[in-house]
């Protein structure tokens, strides 16, 4: 892209940014806001990796909303901490209706996943609303480093994987549907123009409903990560920046998929809407406060997702800034 079209770009994500502000200061009419529905219960939305940046934003736009939000963080103090200051600025904002929890959880880690799982079923006896949020990046830059690819594979994808397939069956039924919202990125499409995979057969199965597989995902995540232990990937078959990351979240993209064909035929009262989004480039710890917009905004598509009116709801799609995007 040129100078005159990078221009153009960033002139048409800064009127979309706008825009978005502008939609966010809209207050859901009272017919759009199912959860109030429910009433005298409350949805219960469970957000991963909430003890800060865009998890902790999706947690308290969402509490703000008046739904009963559970931040779940890998450290028990943090995620207290995050929890304890969202009631505080609450309460100094006049809003006593918010009401949030916190509960430790790695999604690394099997036995918390369960753990929690199980907590989740014996206090609320299910939920409305996952948000898997939690993700690591460990570089920054150009760096391209894929030192922890283990580590970045472990938690983006499959701690992802093993949330839903732990917390799908505490799904309430709803009248309204529950929601799946999975915080993905667009270093991980598929098909996007610059960094997607080299690999076109790859590329093409996984862009195939027919093809696609949850053996196709993790046979890909598998063989990347023998490469990497072997010191033979190479970035003209993988994405070519941030390569873990990025192929991290095309295996979140296309898992989002699988499931949600799997979940198209679930009659009514059952319906699940699950769908993934890419944030933005976010003033986090993560890009070490580069982005360029904050963690407000950066949680925004999550919680637009999470809360759409069932009429509008879509399945297995690709979100960034409230619109559609291809894979
Ligand atoms: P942060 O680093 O600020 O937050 C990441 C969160 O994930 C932290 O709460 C972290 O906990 C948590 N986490 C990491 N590992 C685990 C684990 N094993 N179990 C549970 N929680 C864990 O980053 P962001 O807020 O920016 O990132 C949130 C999501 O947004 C990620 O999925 C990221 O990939 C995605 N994203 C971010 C972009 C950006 O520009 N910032 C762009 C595109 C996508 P702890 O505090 O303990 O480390």
């Amino acid at each position: 892209m040129g100078k005159k079209g990078k221009a153009a770009a960033r002139e048409r994500r800064e009127q979309r940014r706008q825009e978005v502000t502008l939609l966010r200061a809209v207050p859901y009419e009272p017919g759009q806001r199912w959860w109030d529905g429910l009433a005298p219960e409350r949805a219960v939305a469970v957000v991963t990796g909430a003890n800060r940046g865009i998890g902790y934003e999706i947690s308290r736009q969402l509490a703000h909303h008046g739904l009963h939000v559970v931040l779940a963080s890998r450290d028990a103090a943090r995620c207290q901490e995050a929890a304890e200051r969202l009631l505080r600025e609450a309460a100094a904002a006049g809003d006593a209706s918010v009401y949030v929890e916190w509960r430790q959880l790695d999604v690394t880690d099997a036995a918390s996943v369960e753990a929690f799982a199980a907590w989740t079923a014996r206090t609320h006896g299910g939920i409305h609303i996952l948000v898997n949020n939690a993700g690591v990046n460990f570089n920054r830059g150009a760096d391209n480093s894929v030192q922890f690819a283990d580590q970045v594979i472990e938690t983006n994808y499959f701690g992802t994987k093993r949330m839903i397939e732990a917390m799908m069956p505490l799904f309430k039924p709803c009248p309204y549907g529950g929601r799946i919202v999975n915080v993905s990125s667009r270093l991980g499409r598929a098909d996007g123009r610059r960094n997607r995979i080299g690999d076109a057969s790859l590329r093409e199965q996984l862009l195939s409903d027919d093809r696609l597989s949850e053996e196709l995902i993790d046979g890909m995540v598998m063989k990347f990560l023998e490469q990497v232990k072997q010191d033979t990937w190479s970035s003209i078959e993988w994405p070519q920046m941030y390569t873990d990351y990025s192929v991290s979240k095309l295996a979140v993209n296309a898992y989002t998929r699988f499931v949600a064909r799997r979940l198209l035929d679930r009659p009514e009262g059952q319906k699940i809407y699950i769908n993934c989004f890419c944030p933005g480039w976010v003033k986090t710890a993560m890009t070490g406060w580069e982005g360029n917009i904050s963690a407000e905004e950066g949680a925004d598509t999550a919680v637009w997702l999470a809360l759409l009116p069932q009429e509008q709801s879509t399945i297995g799609k690709f979100f960034a800034e409230r619109r559609e995007m291809n894979f």
